[in-house]
């Protein structure tokens, strides 16, 4: 068997895994390419934020001088949704060229190449910088395993000079991200009969206020060269008990989405200034940062180079519109270049029926491979 169609076996096997976050159970699938790379001489180490919540970190690293390169997925996917499917979600059946299964594109091929890819260089990696994975769980659900192991820092992270991310793009490299701001607004009041609603405070009047204000709501900052402004999404509202009640609580769920450059922590402040007469409370959920690698970079451009001989014309990074775990692991790793780069397709991911071009995943394996092969002779 060719070693590009091991990445492809790779990914059926990870696919059939049933990892849907919530719960995830990320354990066995984490433990099983542990149990891979620790035969083929990695070091391998395991990290619980909860139980059976398992990110796994593998290295093999040689030469001291040059820091090894870190590749980065995660191995948890979103629940199968509402829609039935037509093939079996964890089944990870081929036809027509493409295979099928919940995570196939997002991120389990791109994890499954480059641990093929890495084990296909083997010992050699002995002889360079080497590399280092970080194979995450709870990825989808606010990157906790990605956090937990970036406030772990070097202990368990070791050292990396560069990030790929390998997050669905169509194996188009892309150079950065926004970074998000998850907030619960809520609203307290004093409950009442409802028969006597004047003797309460209605705290889902307060909400509805604060949800109207949240929608006229304008970032007064310049645009973003590239990445232009920061959006906002009230995404979840919820409050009351009962309806013959006057309510005393209410939380609404708000999605932040931030360009490179803004203060998190400034536009919270003011967000909470302007909502301040009706809020009792924000709370933060998830703060994380955006990342953005100058795309005329020699890495990103080497990465480009490599990415022409194999599609055949020369891609001009751009930026990814949803987040990646590299918000965490970009800064806990000191600013280091990123690059995502994936052989999933970004329209596939959290879609009923997903999957990912074979084809991709063997373009995929092709590219890691050729990526660490520069890694390790610059
Ligand atoms: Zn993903």
């Amino acid at each position: 068997m060719n070693p590009a169609s091991n990445a492809v076996e790779l990914t059926r096997r990870l696919v059939r895994f049933n990892t849907v976050n919530p719960p995830g159970n990320e354990r066995e699938c984490n433990h099983y390419l542990g149990g891979l790379l620790q035969a083929a001489g990695f070091s391998v180490a395991y990290h619980e934020f909860a139980d059976s919540r398992t990110t796994l970190i593998a290295r093999l690293a040689g030469r001291r001088g040059k820091k090894p390169l870190c590749f980065t997925g995660h191995v948890d996917v979103v629940p199968l949704g509402a829609r039935p499917w037509k093939v079996e979600p964890f089944g990870a059946e081929m036809s027509g060229g493409k295979l099928f299964g919940r995570g196939s594109s997002d991120t389990k091929s791109g994890v499954a190449a480059f641990v093929a890819a890495a084990l296909e260089m083997g010992k050699d990696l002995e002889r360079g910088p080497g590399v280092v994975m970080v194979i995450t769980a709870g990825e989808e659900t606010g990157s906790a395993g990605a956090f937990q192991v970036a406030a772990l820092g070097a202990a368990a992270l070791g050292e990396a000079g560069a990030i790929v991310v390998a997050e669905p793009t169509g194996n188009r490299p892309l150079a950065g991200h926004k970074g998000a701001l998850w907030l619960k607004a809520r609203t307290r009041g004093r409950t009442a009969h409802a028969s006597i609603p004047h003797e309460g405070v209605n705290a889902v009047y307060k909400a509805a206020r604060v949800i109207a204000k949240l929608e006229r709501y304008g970032f007064d900052a310049p645009a973003h060269p590239a990445m232009g402004s920061p959006t906002l999404n009230v995404g979840t509202v919820s409050g009351g008990l009962n309806v013959n009640s006057v309510p005393d609580f209410a939380e609404v769920g708000i999605d932040i989405r931030i360009p490179l450059g803004m203060d998190h922590a400034q536009l919270r402040s003011k967000l909470a200034d302007y909502l301040a007469p009706e809020l009792d409370e924000l709370e933060t959920t998830l703060d994380m940062a955006g990342v953005g690698t100058d795309p005329g970079h020699p890495w990103v451009q080497e990465i480009c180079e490599i990415m022409e001989s194999l599609l055949g014309r020369r891609p001009e990074p751009a930026l990814a519109p949803y987040f990646t775990d590299a918000g965490a692991l970009t800064p806990a790793y000191g600013g280091v270049p990123t690059v995502i780069l994936g052989p999933g397709e970004i329209e596939m991911a959290h879609q009923t029926d997903e999957y990912c071009h074979v084809s991709k995943i063997e373009q995929a394996f092709e590219a890691y491979r050729m990526i660490i092969q520069r890694w390790q002779n610059a």
